[in-house]
Protein backbone atom coordinates (compact mmCIF):
# COMPACT_ATOMS: atom_id res chain seq x y z
CA UNK A 1 0.00 0.00 0.00
CA UNK A 2 1.82 3.36 -1.03
CA UNK A 3 0.32 6.57 0.42
CA UNK A 4 -0.25 10.00 -1.40
CA UNK A 5 -1.09 13.58 0.02
CA UNK A 6 -4.72 14.91 -1.40
CA UNK A 7 -2.70 17.91 -3.23
CA UNK A 8 -0.21 15.65 -5.16
CA UNK A 9 3.02 14.33 -3.81
CA UNK A 10 3.71 10.83 -2.89
CA UNK A 11 4.86 8.05 -2.99
CA UNK A 12 5.39 6.73 0.33
CA UNK A 13 4.99 3.77 2.83
CA UNK A 14 2.56 3.50 5.63
CA UNK A 15 5.38 3.99 8.20
CA UNK A 16 6.80 6.91 6.24
CA UNK A 17 3.97 8.73 6.20
CA UNK A 18 3.25 8.07 10.28
CA UNK A 19 6.70 9.28 10.99
CA UNK A 20 5.86 12.26 8.30
CA UNK A 21 2.36 13.50 9.76
CA UNK A 22 0.99 16.07 7.17
CA UNK A 23 2.83 15.65 3.53
CA UNK A 24 5.48 18.37 2.49
CA UNK A 25 2.82 19.83 0.20
CA UNK A 26 0.94 21.05 3.12
CA UNK A 27 -1.95 17.49 2.22
CA UNK A 28 -2.96 15.01 3.69
CA UNK A 29 -1.44 11.64 3.44
CA UNK A 30 -4.34 9.33 1.61
CA UNK A 31 -3.69 4.99 1.29
CA UNK A 32 -3.76 4.32 -2.76
CA UNK A 33 -7.39 2.82 -2.81
CA UNK A 34 -9.51 1.68 0.20
CA UNK A 35 -9.22 -2.36 0.87
CA UNK A 36 -11.58 -4.75 1.56
CA UNK A 37 -12.53 -6.41 4.71
CA UNK A 38 -11.19 -9.80 3.97
CA UNK A 39 -13.69 -11.93 6.41
CA UNK A 40 -16.85 -12.72 5.75
CA UNK A 41 -19.16 -10.22 7.85
CA UNK A 42 -20.37 -13.41 10.13
CA UNK A 43 -16.67 -13.41 11.60
CA UNK A 44 -17.66 -10.51 12.91
CA UNK A 45 -19.32 -10.88 16.62
CA UNK A 46 -16.54 -13.53 17.52
CA UNK A 47 -13.44 -11.44 16.97
CA UNK A 48 -12.32 -9.15 19.92
CA UNK A 49 -11.72 -5.74 19.52
CA UNK A 50 -7.96 -6.65 18.94
CA UNK A 51 -8.44 -9.26 16.61
CA UNK A 52 -10.79 -6.69 14.65
CA UNK A 53 -8.49 -3.80 14.97
CA UNK A 54 -5.61 -6.28 13.44
CA UNK A 55 -7.68 -7.42 10.28
CA UNK A 56 -9.22 -3.76 9.49
CA UNK A 57 -5.50 -2.30 9.85
CA UNK A 58 -3.54 -5.16 8.38
CA UNK A 59 -3.42 -3.85 4.39
CA UNK A 60 -3.76 -0.20 5.30
CA UNK A 61 -0.28 -0.89 7.22
CA UNK A 62 1.34 -3.49 5.38
CA UNK A 63 4.62 -2.49 5.76
CA UNK A 64 4.43 -3.36 8.97
CA UNK A 65 5.15 -7.22 9.90
CA UNK A 66 2.17 -9.18 11.19
CA UNK A 67 4.21 -9.72 14.32
CA UNK A 68 5.08 -5.92 14.87
CA UNK A 69 1.51 -4.24 14.13
CA UNK A 70 -0.11 -7.53 16.28
CA UNK A 71 2.52 -6.22 19.17
CA UNK A 72 1.19 -2.65 18.72
CA UNK A 73 -2.29 -3.26 19.29
CA UNK A 74 -1.40 -5.62 22.20
CA UNK A 75 0.36 -2.81 23.92
CA UNK A 76 -2.36 0.01 23.11
CA UNK A 77 -5.40 -1.57 24.41
CA UNK A 78 -4.53 -3.34 27.65
CA UNK A 79 -5.43 -2.68 30.43
CA UNK A 80 -4.97 0.67 30.45
CA UNK A 81 -8.78 0.65 29.80
CA UNK A 82 -11.29 -0.43 31.89
CA UNK A 83 -12.82 -2.90 30.38
CA UNK A 84 -12.18 -5.71 28.35
CA UNK A 85 -13.93 -5.03 25.20
CA UNK A 86 -12.28 -1.62 24.75
CA UNK A 87 -15.41 -0.28 23.22
CA UNK A 88 -18.54 -1.01 25.21
CA UNK A 89 -21.93 -1.25 23.11
CA UNK A 90 -24.53 -0.25 25.38
CA UNK A 91 -28.57 -0.22 24.65
CA UNK A 92 -30.63 2.50 26.09
CA UNK A 93 -34.19 1.85 25.25
CA UNK A 94 -34.38 1.14 21.13
CA UNK A 95 -31.18 3.32 21.23
CA UNK A 96 -27.39 2.01 21.14
CA UNK A 97 -24.05 3.98 22.24
CA UNK A 98 -20.91 2.70 20.98
CA UNK A 99 -18.85 4.24 24.62
CA UNK A 100 -14.96 5.05 23.07
CA UNK A 101 -14.09 6.64 26.52
CA UNK A 102 -13.16 3.75 28.27
CA UNK A 103 -9.53 4.52 27.99
CA UNK A 104 -6.72 6.37 29.98
CA UNK A 105 -7.71 10.22 29.70
CA UNK A 106 -11.91 9.12 29.37
CA UNK A 107 -11.89 10.43 26.09
CA UNK A 108 -12.46 8.67 22.60
CA UNK A 109 -9.15 10.34 21.43
CA UNK A 110 -7.66 7.47 23.49
CA UNK A 111 -8.96 5.00 21.20
CA UNK A 112 -6.08 6.53 18.40
CA UNK A 113 -3.61 7.82 21.00
CA UNK A 114 -3.13 4.57 22.80
CA UNK A 115 -1.96 2.97 19.59
CA UNK A 116 -0.09 5.87 17.52
CA UNK A 117 2.88 5.91 19.71
CA UNK A 118 3.86 2.00 18.65
CA UNK A 119 3.12 2.58 15.70
CA UNK A 120 5.77 5.54 15.48
CA UNK A 121 8.29 3.70 17.69
CA UNK A 122 8.21 0.58 14.92
CA UNK A 123 8.00 3.00 12.35
CA UNK A 124 11.50 4.48 13.53
CA UNK A 125 13.27 1.43 14.03
CA UNK A 126 11.90 -0.39 10.47
CA UNK A 127 12.99 2.61 8.96
CA UNK A 128 16.80 2.39 10.37
CA UNK A 129 16.40 5.92 11.94
CA UNK A 130 18.45 6.26 14.94
CA UNK A 131 16.62 9.24 16.33
CA UNK A 132 14.54 9.85 19.81
CA UNK A 133 10.96 10.69 18.65
CA UNK A 134 10.11 14.43 20.35
CA UNK A 135 6.61 15.10 20.62
CA UNK A 136 5.33 18.34 21.16
CA UNK A 137 1.79 19.21 21.35
CA UNK A 138 -0.22 22.55 22.39
CA UNK A 139 -3.47 21.94 23.59
CA UNK A 140 -6.79 23.31 24.56
CA UNK A 141 -7.10 20.44 26.90
CA UNK A 142 -8.04 17.19 25.95
CA UNK A 143 -5.35 15.69 23.31
CA UNK A 144 -2.72 16.99 25.67
CA UNK A 145 -3.72 14.80 28.25
CA UNK A 146 -4.51 11.58 25.83
CA UNK A 147 -0.84 12.21 24.15
CA UNK A 148 0.88 12.64 27.83
CA UNK A 149 -1.18 9.01 28.65
CA UNK A 150 0.06 7.34 24.96
CA UNK A 151 3.44 8.13 25.09
CA UNK A 152 4.11 8.33 28.97
CA UNK A 153 7.24 5.80 29.55
CA UNK A 154 6.89 4.40 25.91
CA UNK A 155 10.93 3.92 24.37
CA UNK A 156 12.59 5.96 23.02
CA UNK A 157 9.90 8.93 22.69
CA UNK A 158 9.91 12.33 24.98
CA UNK A 159 6.56 14.42 24.86
CA UNK A 160 6.32 17.71 26.01
CA UNK A 161 3.20 19.47 26.12
CA UNK A 162 2.07 23.30 26.49
CA UNK A 163 -1.37 24.96 27.47
CA UNK A 164 -2.72 28.06 28.56
CA UNK A 165 -2.25 28.81 32.04
CA UNK A 166 -6.14 29.51 33.05
CA UNK A 167 -7.29 28.43 30.00
CA UNK A 168 -7.98 24.92 30.44
CA UNK A 169 -10.45 23.14 33.19
CA UNK A 170 -9.07 22.98 36.89
CA UNK A 171 -9.82 18.44 35.93
CA UNK A 172 -8.26 19.03 32.81
CA UNK A 173 -4.92 20.63 34.29
CA UNK A 174 -4.87 18.28 37.19
CA UNK A 175 -5.03 15.71 34.68
CA UNK A 176 -1.98 16.85 32.89
CA UNK A 177 0.18 18.44 35.70
CA UNK A 178 -0.16 14.92 37.70
CA UNK A 179 1.16 12.81 34.44
CA UNK A 180 4.13 10.54 35.72
CA UNK A 181 5.68 9.07 32.86
CA UNK A 182 9.76 9.90 32.90
CA UNK A 183 9.30 10.88 29.91
CA UNK A 184 6.43 13.45 29.83
CA UNK A 185 7.41 17.16 30.34
CA UNK A 186 4.20 19.78 30.77
CA UNK A 187 4.49 23.89 30.84
CA UNK A 188 1.76 26.17 31.68
CA UNK A 189 1.91 29.43 29.31
CA UNK A 190 1.07 32.82 30.31
CA UNK A 191 -0.84 33.01 27.35
CA UNK A 192 -3.89 31.63 25.36
CA UNK A 193 -4.04 28.47 22.72
CA UNK A 194 -3.53 30.00 20.07
CA UNK A 195 -0.65 31.69 21.92
CA UNK A 196 0.55 28.04 22.49
CA UNK A 197 -0.15 26.66 18.97
CA UNK A 198 1.51 29.49 17.40
CA UNK A 199 4.64 28.72 19.28
CA UNK A 200 4.76 25.12 18.88
CA UNK A 201 4.46 26.08 15.15
CA UNK A 202 7.34 28.21 15.30
CA UNK A 203 9.59 25.91 16.59
CA UNK A 204 8.62 23.44 14.16
CA UNK A 205 9.47 25.68 11.49
CA UNK A 206 12.97 26.40 13.24
CA UNK A 207 15.48 24.78 10.46
CA UNK A 208 18.49 25.92 12.45
CA UNK A 209 17.22 24.69 15.81
CA UNK A 210 16.04 21.56 13.98
CA UNK A 211 19.17 20.76 12.93
CA UNK A 212 20.85 21.50 16.27
CA UNK A 213 18.16 18.46 17.41
CA UNK A 214 18.99 16.32 14.77
CA UNK A 215 22.93 16.34 16.07
CA UNK A 216 21.85 15.57 19.67
CA UNK A 217 19.70 12.49 18.18
CA UNK A 218 16.47 13.75 18.61
CA UNK A 219 13.63 14.02 15.78
CA UNK A 220 10.64 16.34 16.03
CA UNK A 221 6.82 14.76 15.51
CA UNK A 222 3.23 15.74 16.34
CA UNK A 223 0.09 13.46 17.13
CA UNK A 224 -1.58 15.41 15.39
CA UNK A 225 -4.77 14.24 14.43
CA UNK A 226 -4.47 14.26 10.70
CA UNK A 227 -1.80 11.70 10.62
CA UNK A 228 -2.90 8.52 8.78
CA UNK A 229 -2.20 6.70 11.95
CA UNK A 230 -4.42 8.02 13.82
CA UNK A 231 -7.10 7.63 11.38
CA UNK A 232 -6.57 4.13 10.63
CA UNK A 233 -6.67 2.93 14.06
CA UNK A 234 -10.69 4.34 14.06
CA UNK A 235 -11.74 2.54 11.24
CA UNK A 236 -11.69 -0.28 13.68
CA UNK A 237 -14.31 0.59 16.38
CA UNK A 238 -17.17 0.64 13.17
CA UNK A 239 -16.30 -3.06 11.83
CA UNK A 240 -16.47 -3.73 15.71
CA UNK A 241 -19.45 -1.88 16.38
CA UNK A 242 -21.54 -4.13 13.40
CA UNK A 243 -19.95 -7.43 14.72
CA UNK A 244 -21.72 -6.47 18.53
CA UNK A 245 -24.84 -5.33 17.12
CA UNK A 246 -25.16 -8.85 15.06
CA UNK A 247 -23.88 -10.48 18.20
CA UNK A 248 -26.94 -8.63 20.05
CA UNK A 249 -29.35 -9.77 17.59
CA UNK A 250 -29.81 -6.26 16.62
CA UNK A 251 -28.98 -7.01 13.51
CA UNK A 252 -28.29 -9.30 10.33
CA UNK A 253 -25.28 -9.81 8.62
CA UNK A 254 -25.74 -7.79 5.48
CA UNK A 255 -28.27 -5.20 7.25
CA UNK A 256 -27.70 -1.58 6.92
CA UNK A 257 -26.69 0.04 10.29
CA UNK A 258 -26.64 3.98 10.49
CA UNK A 259 -23.78 5.86 12.73
CA UNK A 260 -24.19 9.12 14.38
CA UNK A 261 -20.66 11.26 14.75
CA UNK A 262 -20.59 13.95 17.43
CA UNK A 263 -17.58 15.85 15.09
CA UNK A 264 -15.46 18.24 15.12
CA UNK A 265 -12.39 18.07 13.06
CA UNK A 266 -13.96 15.62 11.29
CA UNK A 267 -11.17 12.61 12.06
CA UNK A 268 -13.97 10.37 13.46
CA UNK A 269 -16.72 10.23 10.83
CA UNK A 270 -14.39 9.87 8.41
CA UNK A 271 -13.07 6.81 10.11
CA UNK A 272 -16.60 5.68 9.46
CA UNK A 273 -17.02 6.47 5.88
CA UNK A 274 -13.65 4.30 4.93
CA UNK A 275 -15.32 1.15 6.48
CA UNK A 276 -18.06 1.77 4.75
CA UNK A 277 -15.68 1.52 1.36
CA UNK A 278 -14.42 -1.41 3.35
CA UNK A 279 -17.25 -3.46 2.57
CA UNK A 280 -18.94 -2.76 5.91
CA UNK A 281 -23.29 -2.28 5.47
CA UNK A 282 -23.20 1.42 6.42
CA UNK A 283 -26.44 3.57 5.27
CA UNK A 284 -26.18 7.38 6.27
CA UNK A 285 -23.43 8.72 8.27
CA UNK A 286 -25.17 11.12 10.32
CA UNK A 287 -22.52 14.31 10.74
CA UNK A 288 -23.75 15.86 14.03
CA UNK A 289 -22.44 19.68 14.89
CA UNK A 290 -23.28 21.59 17.43
CA UNK A 291 -23.67 25.65 17.17
CA UNK A 292 -20.50 25.69 15.37
CA UNK A 293 -22.02 24.12 12.08
CA UNK A 294 -20.17 24.91 9.88
CA UNK A 295 -20.43 21.17 8.61
CA UNK A 296 -24.22 21.08 8.51
CA UNK A 297 -24.69 24.10 6.20
CA UNK A 298 -22.20 22.29 4.31
CA UNK A 299 -23.74 19.25 3.36
CA UNK A 300 -26.64 21.14 3.27
CA UNK A 301 -25.57 23.40 0.78
CA UNK A 302 -22.05 22.51 -1.28
CA UNK A 303 -20.34 25.41 0.67
CA UNK A 304 -17.99 25.09 3.33
CA UNK A 305 -17.48 29.07 4.95
CA UNK A 306 -15.82 29.74 7.82
CA UNK A 307 -16.33 33.19 8.40
CA UNK A 308 -18.65 33.15 11.08
CA UNK A 309 -18.24 33.93 14.66
CA UNK A 310 -17.10 30.97 16.96
CA UNK A 311 -19.24 29.91 19.30
CA UNK A 312 -17.56 28.86 22.75
CA UNK A 313 -20.09 25.78 23.66
CA UNK A 314 -20.95 23.01 26.47
CA UNK A 315 -19.16 20.74 23.69
CA UNK A 316 -16.05 22.46 23.51
CA UNK A 317 -14.10 19.60 21.20
CA UNK A 318 -16.40 20.01 18.72
CA UNK A 319 -15.92 24.11 18.61
CA UNK A 320 -13.71 23.94 15.60
CA UNK A 321 -13.94 26.30 12.40
CA UNK A 322 -11.94 24.01 9.99
CA UNK A 323 -12.25 20.94 9.96
CA UNK A 324 -8.97 19.41 8.65
CA UNK A 325 -9.57 16.01 7.93
CA UNK A 326 -13.10 16.79 5.47
CA UNK A 327 -10.02 17.37 2.84
CA UNK A 328 -9.61 13.95 2.84
CA UNK A 329 -13.33 13.46 2.08
CA UNK A 330 -12.89 16.51 -0.71
CA UNK A 331 -10.21 14.40 -2.21
CA UNK A 332 -12.19 11.09 -2.40
CA UNK A 333 -15.54 13.00 -3.59
CA UNK A 334 -13.52 14.40 -6.65
CA UNK A 335 -12.66 11.05 -7.44
CA UNK A 336 -8.89 11.75 -6.49
CA UNK A 337 -7.94 14.76 -8.09
CA UNK A 338 -5.12 16.44 -6.36
CA UNK A 339 -5.30 19.41 -8.98
CA UNK A 340 -8.79 20.24 -7.53
CA UNK A 341 -8.82 19.60 -4.20
CA UNK A 342 -5.29 21.66 -3.91
CA UNK A 343 -7.83 24.62 -5.70
CA UNK A 344 -10.33 24.61 -3.25
CA UNK A 345 -8.18 24.34 0.03
CA UNK A 346 -6.49 27.81 -1.34
CA UNK A 347 -9.68 29.25 -1.64
CA UNK A 348 -10.33 28.06 1.69
CA UNK A 349 -6.84 29.75 3.01
CA UNK A 350 -7.15 33.30 1.27
CA UNK A 351 -11.21 33.66 1.27
CA UNK A 352 -12.10 31.09 4.29
CA UNK A 353 -14.57 29.31 2.33
CA UNK A 354 -15.31 27.10 -0.76
CA UNK A 355 -17.81 25.14 -3.11
CA UNK A 356 -18.37 21.92 -4.38
CA UNK A 357 -19.06 20.92 -7.91
CA UNK A 358 -22.79 19.08 -8.42
CA UNK A 359 -20.91 15.81 -9.06
CA UNK A 360 -19.29 16.17 -6.00
CA UNK A 361 -21.92 17.06 -3.86
CA UNK A 362 -23.56 13.88 -5.15
CA UNK A 363 -20.55 11.80 -3.96
CA UNK A 364 -21.14 13.18 -0.67
CA UNK A 365 -25.05 11.45 -0.21
CA UNK A 366 -24.14 9.16 2.70
CA UNK A 367 -23.78 11.85 5.10
CA UNK A 368 -26.29 13.92 6.29
CA UNK A 369 -25.76 17.12 8.40
CA UNK A 370 -27.79 18.00 11.75
CA UNK A 371 -26.56 19.78 15.08
CA UNK A 372 -27.89 20.54 17.86
CA UNK A 373 -28.10 24.20 19.79
CA UNK A 374 -27.10 24.48 23.73
CA UNK A 375 -30.68 24.14 25.26
CA UNK A 376 -30.61 20.95 23.18
CA UNK A 377 -27.85 19.56 24.23
CA UNK A 378 -29.26 19.93 28.05
CA UNK A 379 -32.36 18.72 27.01
CA UNK A 380 -30.85 15.18 25.44
CA UNK A 381 -29.21 15.01 28.96
CA UNK A 382 -32.16 15.39 30.83
CA UNK A 383 -34.24 12.67 28.74
CA UNK A 384 -31.94 9.93 28.11
CA UNK A 385 -31.79 10.24 32.03
CA UNK A 386 -35.02 10.29 33.18
CA UNK A 387 -36.11 7.90 30.71
CA UNK A 388 -33.60 5.21 31.00
CA UNK A 389 -31.06 6.60 33.85
CA UNK A 390 -28.72 6.60 30.61
CA UNK A 391 -26.25 9.36 31.43
CA UNK A 392 -24.19 10.82 28.71
CA UNK A 393 -21.93 13.81 27.94
CA UNK A 394 -22.62 16.94 26.34
CA UNK A 395 -20.86 15.88 22.81
CA UNK A 396 -22.83 12.71 23.20
CA UNK A 397 -26.15 14.53 23.79
CA UNK A 398 -25.37 16.44 20.05
CA UNK A 399 -25.42 13.27 18.41
CA UNK A 400 -28.27 11.85 20.48
CA UNK A 401 -30.16 14.99 19.34
CA UNK A 402 -29.39 14.90 15.55
CA UNK A 403 -29.93 11.29 15.62
CA UNK A 404 -33.23 11.75 16.78
CA UNK A 405 -34.00 14.88 14.83
CA UNK A 406 -32.62 12.36 11.70
CA UNK A 407 -34.89 9.84 13.02
CA UNK A 408 -37.88 11.64 13.01
CA UNK A 409 -37.75 12.47 9.13
CA UNK A 410 -38.66 8.65 8.92
CA UNK A 411 -35.32 6.45 8.17
CA UNK A 412 -36.98 3.63 6.27
CA UNK A 413 -36.43 1.53 9.81
CA UNK A 414 -32.75 1.18 9.68
CA UNK A 415 -30.88 1.01 13.09
CA UNK A 416 -28.52 3.37 14.45
CA UNK A 417 -25.35 3.66 16.88
CA UNK A 418 -24.60 6.54 18.45
CA UNK A 419 -20.99 7.43 19.07
CA UNK A 420 -20.09 8.26 22.34
CA UNK A 421 -16.81 9.98 22.61
CA UNK A 422 -16.64 10.91 26.39
CA UNK A 423 -17.44 10.17 29.67
CA UNK A 424 -19.78 12.54 31.56
CA UNK A 425 -17.45 12.45 34.44
CA UNK A 426 -15.31 14.92 32.38
CA UNK A 427 -18.15 17.36 31.66
CA UNK A 428 -19.78 16.96 35.25
CA UNK A 429 -20.77 20.44 35.75
CA UNK A 430 -22.81 20.15 32.20
CA UNK A 431 -24.22 17.33 32.88
CA UNK A 432 -25.20 17.99 36.69
CA UNK A 433 -26.57 21.36 35.45
CA UNK A 434 -29.02 19.45 32.78
CA UNK A 435 -30.43 16.60 35.56
CA UNK A 436 -30.68 18.94 38.79
CA UNK A 437 -29.79 22.72 37.67
CA UNK A 438 -30.88 23.17 41.26
CA UNK A 439 -28.02 22.09 43.31
CA UNK A 440 -24.40 23.03 43.43
CA UNK A 441 -21.03 21.43 44.15
CA UNK A 442 -18.06 22.48 46.42
CA UNK A 443 -16.01 21.20 43.61
CA UNK A 444 -15.38 18.30 40.97
CA UNK A 445 -15.03 15.79 43.22
CA UNK A 446 -17.85 16.20 44.98
CA UNK A 447 -19.49 16.25 41.57
CA UNK A 448 -18.21 12.99 40.62
CA UNK A 449 -19.77 11.58 44.01
CA UNK A 450 -23.58 12.92 42.88
CA UNK A 451 -22.55 11.65 39.38
CA UNK A 452 -21.70 8.46 40.77
CA UNK A 453 -25.26 8.03 42.46
CA UNK A 454 -27.13 9.07 39.46
CA UNK A 455 -25.53 7.16 36.53
CA UNK A 456 -24.79 4.16 38.76
CA UNK A 457 -21.34 3.78 37.13
CA UNK A 458 -18.27 3.88 39.23
CA UNK A 459 -16.26 6.90 38.80
CA UNK A 460 -13.78 5.91 36.45
CA UNK A 461 -9.61 6.01 37.58
CA UNK A 462 -9.10 9.00 35.38
CA UNK A 463 -11.03 10.87 37.83
CA UNK A 464 -10.00 8.96 41.12
CA UNK A 465 -6.21 8.95 40.16
CA UNK A 466 -6.57 12.30 40.76
CA UNK A 467 -7.58 13.40 43.71
CA UNK A 468 -4.60 12.75 45.61
CA UNK A 469 -2.32 12.96 43.46
CA UNK A 470 0.79 14.82 43.24
CA UNK A 471 1.48 17.92 41.20
CA UNK A 472 4.30 16.77 39.35
CA UNK A 473 4.50 19.16 36.76
CA UNK A 474 5.08 23.09 37.80
CA UNK A 475 7.03 24.59 35.29
CA UNK A 476 5.41 28.30 33.80
CA UNK A 477 6.67 30.26 31.16
CA UNK A 478 6.44 32.93 29.19
CA UNK A 479 5.39 32.78 24.85
CA UNK A 480 8.84 34.24 23.85
CA UNK A 481 10.42 31.75 26.12
CA UNK A 482 8.69 28.65 24.74
CA UNK A 483 11.89 27.36 22.45
CA UNK A 484 13.77 27.89 25.71
CA UNK A 485 11.99 25.66 27.68
CA UNK A 486 12.11 23.08 25.01
CA UNK A 487 15.90 23.61 24.95
CA UNK A 488 15.76 23.22 28.43
CA UNK A 489 14.24 19.70 28.46
CA UNK A 490 16.28 18.18 26.24
CA UNK A 491 19.62 19.47 26.61
CA UNK A 492 19.38 20.22 30.27
CA UNK A 493 20.55 23.81 30.18
C1 LIG B 1 -12.09 15.26 19.49
C2 LIG B 1 -13.45 15.04 19.99
C3 LIG B 1 -14.58 15.07 19.13
C4 LIG B 1 -14.47 15.39 17.66
O1 LIG B 1 -13.84 14.37 16.93
P1 LIG B 1 -13.26 14.68 15.47
O2 LIG B 1 -12.55 13.45 15.06
O3 LIG B 1 -12.31 15.85 15.67
O4 LIG B 1 -14.40 15.04 14.60
C5 LIG B 1 -15.83 14.82 19.68
N1 LIG B 1 -15.99 14.59 20.99
C6 LIG B 1 -14.95 14.56 21.85
C7 LIG B 1 -15.20 14.32 23.30
C8 LIG B 1 -13.64 14.78 21.39
O5 LIG B 1 -12.62 14.76 22.26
Amino acid sequence: MLYKSTRGSGHLHASEAILKGLADDGGLFMPAYIPVLSVPLTDLPNLSYQETAYLVMKDYLDDYTEEELKSCIAKAYDEKFDTPEIAELTQAGDRYFLELYHGATIAFKDMALSLLPHLLTTAIRKNGVDKEIVILTATSGDTGKAALAGFSDVEGTRIIVFYPRGGVSRIQELQMVTTKGKNTSVIAVNGNFDDCQTGVKKIFHDEAFKQELDNAGFCFSSANSINIGRLVPQIAYYVFAYGRMMKLGAIKAGEKLDFTVPTGNFGNILAAYFAKQMGLPIGRLICASNDNKVLFDFFKTGTYDRNRPFILTTSPSMDILISSNLERLIYLSCKRNDKVNQDLMTQLARTGKYTVTDEMKEELKDFYGAYADQDQVQDTILYFYEKYGYVIDPHTAVAAFADMQYRKRGAEGTKSVIISTASPYKFGETVLKAIDPDLSYRDDFEMAERLQSLSKRNIPNAINDIRNAEILHKEVCDVPKMHESVKKILFGS
